[in-house]
């Protein structure tokens, strides 16, 4: 795989398969789309709307230090970055007391830009970028409508490398090309690797000795670089550089937080380690096509198993099997003990799951091992990525799979008539469920530590809380109300999700 000589990543739909239009079980949709194929010709004959991959694009993006984001867009797109700045600027200062806040310009295309082209205002945007605040880099974030008049940004980008000490990164994210948001994670590693990530060789190094450069040696030999994701909180990277840690291994955190500096030294580690799949892949791969770098991507350290399994996994590379399986023995026998008092208060609880698919199918795990029953799944789409996470699962021919991106109404429809104990969410939609009277735990939090094992406690603790006094949500659903009408309920919650063949 290497798409780098193209302008933009290849979209999901066509690279992955993704889909983000299913409802059925678990079983169904892996019979769907492994047997019979059938699952990427899945649409809805009415849909509501949806994040565009530009917006998630911002996820990793917003996080950058010492660079400058410029939407090249009309004023609208990325305007939710205002929801992020503050969340932004605090993780940053947690790595660097000194280091800035976010710092974002849009070139504001409007109608005569339509006519006469954006070109212009970019240039501008990126001299002043330049003038003003003296970044690493300066990413350009192009959206919907430089792509549909056919501004050249790849051209005007270069064109002004040679005028500007900043790296010029294009990130091609035009909304309308993909329904799939996680194509973002695509185009913006895209831009990384074609203009941040240097050959080993052209980082320069200059070692005293002979020993110096052994030295050297030996610790790139044990150096893994970490793929953070921009939903990890800084309690779940310590959590997991503790582990890897423990096993003798230096931990380099990126993309997110990260300096444009820190790109240029990917190719010197030993090993690329993926905490997600929808994230990282594409990354991954072409590391490890281009520098020979291998990776782990099988699953994400949400729960004690699927901790246990990352931290084999990442041992068996370094020949650290033995040390590994101490590591794991005293970490569960820990998170054992501490669980122990909550395990028969949480017994039996119904759980509903919302959010990415890797994020959710691991929760899922933790759940059942904590002896919830998981009645259901609403993940973002689905994609091949999910099946090792699924194939774990017992009764997967009873567990509900909704592949949906955004699409409140199918959820609020299924939770009406599964009424679980509690929905573990995404941030995005949990406002909605509250409204529904249901517990939410959100599935992450830029105060919360999630992942690892003391991410397990943490929201094995947290749900025991919830389900203290469940007051809260009943009263927002008795004051509120959600839009729907009664007919939308007795319908089948999928009842829009339709085979290409049927929508006329
Ligand atoms: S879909 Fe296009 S126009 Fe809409 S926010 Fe995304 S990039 Fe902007």
């Amino acid at each position: 795989m290497n798409y780098l000589n193209g302008e933009a990543a290849p979209i999901r739909e066509e690279r992955l398969n993704t889909t983000n239009a299913f409802g059925g079980t678990c079983t169904d949709l892996q019979t769907c789309a492994g047997k019979k194929g059938c699952l990427n010709g899945f649409q809805r004959s009415f849909a509501q709307t949806q994040g565009c991959q530009f917006t998630l694009s911002l996820a990793i993006l917003n996080t950058l230090r010492n660079a400058v984001i410029i939407m090249h867009a009309p004023i609208g797109c990325g305007g939710c970055s205002i929801a992020t700045a503050g969340v932004s600027k605090t993780f940053r200062r947690l790595r660097d007391p000194n280091a800035q806040g976010l710092i974002w310009l849009n070139t504001n295309l409007n109608e005569a830009d339509v006519i006469s082209g954006g070109e212009t205002k970019l240039k501008e945007a990126i001299l002043y970028a330049e003038k003003e605040f003296r970044p690493d880099a300066i990413v350009v974030a192009s959206g919907c409508v430089p792509a549909l008049i056919g501004d050249d940004v790849d051209a005007v980008l270069s064109q002004l490398q040679g005028e500007v000490a900043a790296t010029l990164v294009p990130v091609h994210c035009a909304g309308f090309k993909t329904k799939i948001m996680a194509t973002a994670y695509d185009s913006v590693y895209h831009g990384i690797l074609k203009k941040l990530v240097k050959d080993p060789e052209e980082v320069e190094r200059a070692y005293e000795d002979e020993l110096e450069q052994l030295k050297e040696k030996f610790r790139l030999s044990r150096t893994v670089n970490v793929l953070n994701v921009s939903s990890m909180s800084r309690l779940d990277e310590l959590e997991l550089e503790r582990l890897l840690t423990a096993l003798g291994l230096t931990v380099r955190f990126l993309p997110c937080y990260a300096e444009p500096e820190t790109f240029t030294h990917v190719s010197e580690a030993a090993l690329n380690i993926s905490i997600c799949a929808t994230h990282d892949d594409y990354f991954i791969n072409h590391i490890r096509e281009i520098y020979g770098i291998p990776f782990v991507l099988k699953t994400i350290p949400i729960g004690r198993k699927n901790t246990d399994l990352w931290i084999r996994d990442i041992a068996s590379y370094f020949g650290l099997e033995q040390e590994a399986e101490r590591l794991i023995e005293k970490e569960n026998k820990d998170l054992n003990e501490a669980l122990e008092p909550f395990r028969h208060k949480l017994k039996g609880k119904t759980a509903y799951l919302a959010g990415g698919e890797i994020r959710i199918l691991s929760t899922a795990e933790l759940l059942i091992d904590l002896g919830m029953e998981v009645i259901g799944v609403k993940g973002y789409h689905y994609d091949e990525f999910a099946d090792p996470l699924i194939d774990v699962l017992p009764n997967k021919d009873k567990i509900t799979f909704n592949a949906a991106t955004g699409q409140p109404f199918e959820l609020a429809n299924l939770l009406e008539k599964t009424k679980p104990d509690v929905v573990i969410g995404h941030s995005g939609g949990n406002s909605m469920v509250a409204k529904q009277g249901i517990p939410v735990l959100p599935l992450f939090g830029p105060t919360y530590n999630y992942l690892g094992y003391s991410g397990s406690f943490e929201i094995t603790r947290r749900l025991n809380r919830l389900f203290k006094n469940t007051m809260f949500n009943k009263n927002i659903s008795e004051n509120t109300k959600l839009p729907y009408k009664k007919e939308w309920y007795e319908k089948d919650p999928f009842h829009y999700i339709k085979n290409q063949d049927e929508i006329v």
